[in-house]
């Protein structure tokens, strides 16, 4: 999705066409023709492009501005009849009226980290998943170890955890009755699987707190 070099021509071959049909037009039909196009073409490749290709189209096409001005002022460019300064930018080519053109490097750029559509937390894919945690702190180390040691299933009721299930960490053997808080002592389980064998394991469980 990234812009090729032939994407970025022919985006410019568009800007080059409109300023070509207006050598003659008011700048600021210029510039409301120029507008939507820059907006849209910026937008649609926000999420991958570089501030880099942003600030290279817009000097290509503030090139391309030039030459119009240039001939319309019969080899003068009228720097301050097109251009002006607007806050702390100089040469923003726009109308004493206030009407700008936008600049592709106006468009923020959007980061996104795509997940694969079918892994969730608790598939069996571990490397995708062990790598991914870095960037889920809600996901706190102690679960994700127990989900890749379980293999992804609920001891209680056998069934695999799927990334909408609330889990958690319950202790084999209860704290209440001498259990310790390590590993080997530890399992995750569907929270309403944990209920369950909390109601029946002998544990005692305060009002109010979950007991694990
Ligand atoms: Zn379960």
């Amino acid at each position: 999705m990234t812009p090729s070099k032939a994407k970025v021509k022919t985006h410019l071959a568009k800007i080059a066409e409109v300023i070509d049909t207006h050598k003659t037009a008011p700048q600021a039909a210029l510039i409301s023709k120029l507008n939507p196009i820059i907006r849209g073409w910026s937008n649609y490749y926000s999420t991958v492009v570089s501030k880099e290709t942003f600030s290279k189209v817009d000097h290509l096409a503030y090139d391309k501005l030039r030459a119009w001005a240039r001939t319309r002022g019969k080899g003068n460019i009228n720097k301050d009849k097109y251009w002006r300064t607007v806050g702390d930018r100089n040469w923003c080519f726009s109308t004493e009226n206030g009407i700008e053109l936008t600049r592709h490097s106006d468009t923020p750029i959007v980061r996104h980290i795509k997940v694969k559509g079918v892994a969730s937390p608790f598939d069996r894919n571990w490397t995708y998943w062990s790598k991914r945690r870095g960037e889920y702190p809600e996901t706190p180390n102690r679960v994700a170890s127990l989900i890749k040691r379980q293999k992804g299933i609920c001891p209680h009721c056998g069934l695999y955890f799927t990334s909408t299930d609330i889990v958690e960490v319950d202790h084999i053997k209860p704290t209440s009755l001498g259990g310790k808080d390590t590993y080997d002592n530890l399992q995750l389980l569907h929270r309403h699987c944990h209920d369950t064998k909390t109601a029946t394991d002998g544990s005692t469980r305060s009002k109010g707190s979950v007991k694990t």
